[in-house]
């Protein structure tokens, strides 16, 4: 099977082509190194199944041709990290909604599948706890930049929902809870990656507002696991799908966490959230996914628990510096 991944030097894309590859795939990565790195892709370049193109999803030309190239899409390009999102609002709703547009538009022409990659984000503020796939999503006023993510990102979903059931074309939506691994960068604001550069660092470790609010973190590899499963089943098209980890843990207990297995003396400290992001900012203080769904379709259970997901990133931090 021939792949494109967009978004592919991305840190979940990247592990995507990796699995793809040890699968015997080809992959076709397209990537403008907006928040993706090359150094994420490095170890993959001159492998024969293997092929990059550092260009934008919006080169609709360029996208046209490796559309004709492959045979399934993974459509992972996206503005991801809600600091990004806060700092960039125009560019997070104007990538996210029409790369997805144009990803959806040329996949139509010859038919070939597509995966969008969206969010837990979408379900904002319900607390229909846990979230499930069918249940309504909560947004905030359209003022607090936060929403924008999470709209941009079910105005895509719709879209892929509406090319299946209007114009028969193949796809599927899965929506990722807090996932994490080797290669993710805390530039964007992700919680682990941050804490752990910070706690190896002997530096203050930032928990925002009083860190009561609670995440369940998946480890990369389960997800893409995911990803490949879903792909791969046809059964799946036309859905949307949970992926996750639904083992809870506050971010306060994450930071001593994180302190103990990085062996470090960090503080932690507390910063408001209108400090760390912007006035008004509103966070959710949890965010649990119903797993019944995925589990149903394609029988995925995530393995990799939180213990051995921190240590991973510790590692890929320690060797990273
Ligand atoms: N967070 C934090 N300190 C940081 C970065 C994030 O306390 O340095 C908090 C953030 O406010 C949120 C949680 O950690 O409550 C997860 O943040 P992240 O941006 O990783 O993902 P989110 O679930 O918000 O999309």
């Amino acid at each position: 099977m021939r792949y494109l991944i967009t978004g592919g030097a991305g840190f979940v894309g990247s592990h995507l082509a990796e699995e793809l590859l040890r699968q015997g795939d080809s992959v076709c990565v397209v990537d403008d190194l907006s928040t993706g790195s090359i150094h994420n892709i490095a170890h993959l370049k001159g492998k024969p199944n293997f092929q990059y193109v550092i260009d934008s999803c919006a080169n609709v030309h360029l996208m046209a041709e490796l559309t004709d190239g492959c045979d399934k899409i993974f459509h992972l390009a996206a503005a991801v990290g809600v600091k990004l999102i806060v700092e960039s609002p125009v560019r997070t709703i104007e990538t996210n909604i029409r790369l997805t547009e144009i990803v959806l538009n040329l996949a139509n022409k010859k038919k070939k599948p597509v995966f969008v990659a969206s969010t837990s984000e979408v379900y904002g503020k319900s607390t229909e706890l846990p979230f499930s796939e069918d249940g309504d999503l909560v947004m905030g006023a359209t003022v607090k930049g936060r929403w924008s993510y999470a709209c941009s990102k079910a105005i895509d979903e719709f879209l892929a929902i509406a090319y299946f059931k209007e114009k028969k074309l193949p796809t599927v939506v899965a929506r990722l809870f807090n996932t994490v691994g080797p290669r993710q960068t805390g530039q964007y604001g992700m919680v682990v990656p941050s804490f752990v550069r910070q706690a190896l660092a002997g530096a203050p470790i930032t928990v925002y507002g009083d860190g009561k609010q609670s995440r369940c973190f998946t480890h990369v590899a389960d997800v893409v696991r995911a990803f490949v499963g879903l792909m791969s089943t046809e059964s799946t098209y036309g859905h949307v799908y949970n992926i996750g980890n639904n083992s809870e843990i506050s971010i306060l207990d994450l930071a001593k966490k994180v302190r103990e297995l990085c062996n470090s003396k960090s503080e932690i400290v507390f910063v408001p959230y209108e400090k760390a992001y912007e006035e008004g900012f509103e966070d959710m203080p949890r965010r649990v996914p119903n797993l019944g769904k995925i589990e149903r379709a394609i029988g995925w259970q995530p393995s990799i628990a939180l213990p051995k997901i921190l240590t991973d990133v510790i590692e890929y931090c320690r060797r990273d510096n």
